[in-house]
């Protein structure tokens, strides 16, 4: 259902992704691994055009954007149908939880009030969120900001959700609590994409996992293909680094 066809990004003279595949199916989790610096989050920012890639292409359903020439209207399109969870949770510091939920719902979707509102507590709800409405993003731990994230994500209805490391800014005791949320809503059939350096949680989330390193894709395959029996030096030297 998502397709990525020969994605190039630079940023300035760098190359930071060269012509990268990548097919992920409907309602399969995809953890995107790779060392530092290989091209994991811009190739994720460029699925829903936070970056702009320089070439390539980018399917969803029978919707394809070319990315030498985008439309503004395509690129609106492809923001309708992700929705991205930040590392850094990229809260509006001044709303409310239930505020922010409600936010794209009511900007982007243009709800009315009452509905927002009704889909945003639900979804903040299913993240364990239901007793914090009314805090403010500096009233929550980083976990509990995380989970307003991932529950504005789900709001949206897109796709699929995006998420770029979205433990890493925890602190260690925080991200059991929002890796099993994110657990939990991947048993739901969400279509997910999700770099992450957490390789137990891709080993039995992920249904599809992706090694990248300088900006191609090494290896792709199962989580029992790639953490058992990797095939490429570069993803077992990795793998052997980090576990
Ligand atoms: P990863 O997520 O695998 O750590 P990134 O996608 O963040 O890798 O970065 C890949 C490369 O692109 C790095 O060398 C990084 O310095 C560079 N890079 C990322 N974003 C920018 C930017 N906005 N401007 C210039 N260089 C960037």
């Amino acid at each position: 259902m998502i397709k990525l066809t020969q994605i190039n990004k630079s940023f300035g003279r760098q190359q930071v992704l060269k012509g990268i595949d990548l097919t992920v199916k409907k309602g399969e989790v995809v953890a995107i691994l790779g060392p530092s610096g290989s091209g994991k989050t811009t190739l994720l920012r460029c699925i829903n055009y936070l970056e702009r890639p320089g070439s390539g292409e980018i399917s969803i359903d029978d919707f394809t954007v070319n990315c030498r020439n985008p439309s503004k209207a395509d690129i609106h399109k492809l923001r309708q149908k992700t929705a991205m969870v930040f590392q850094q949770y990229n809260l509006f510091r001044h709303k409310t939880a239930l505020e922010n939920v409600m936010e794209g719902l009511l900007i982007v979707k243009k709800l009315p009030k009452e509905e927002a509102r009704r889909i945003s507590v639900e979804h903040l709800e299913k993240v364990g969120l239901g007793n914090k409405l009314d805090a403010y993003p500096s009233q929550l731990s980083g976990g509990q900001q995380q989970r307003v994230g991932i529950a504005r994500a789900l709001a949206l209805n897109p796709d699929v959700i995006l998420f770029d490391e979205p433990t890493s800014a925890l602190d260690p005791e925080l991200v059991g609590e929002v890796l099993a949320v994110i657990r939990k809503i991947a048993k739901e059939g969400i279509t997910m994409i999700i770099v992450t350096h957490e390789m137990g949680f891709a080993q039995d989330v992920a249904n599809h996992v992706v090694f990248m390193d300088g900006g191609v894709v090494v290896e792709e395959g199962s989580p029992q293909d790639i953490f058992s029996s990797p095939k490429e030096e570069r993803t077992r030297q990795f793998l052997k680094r980090i576990t």
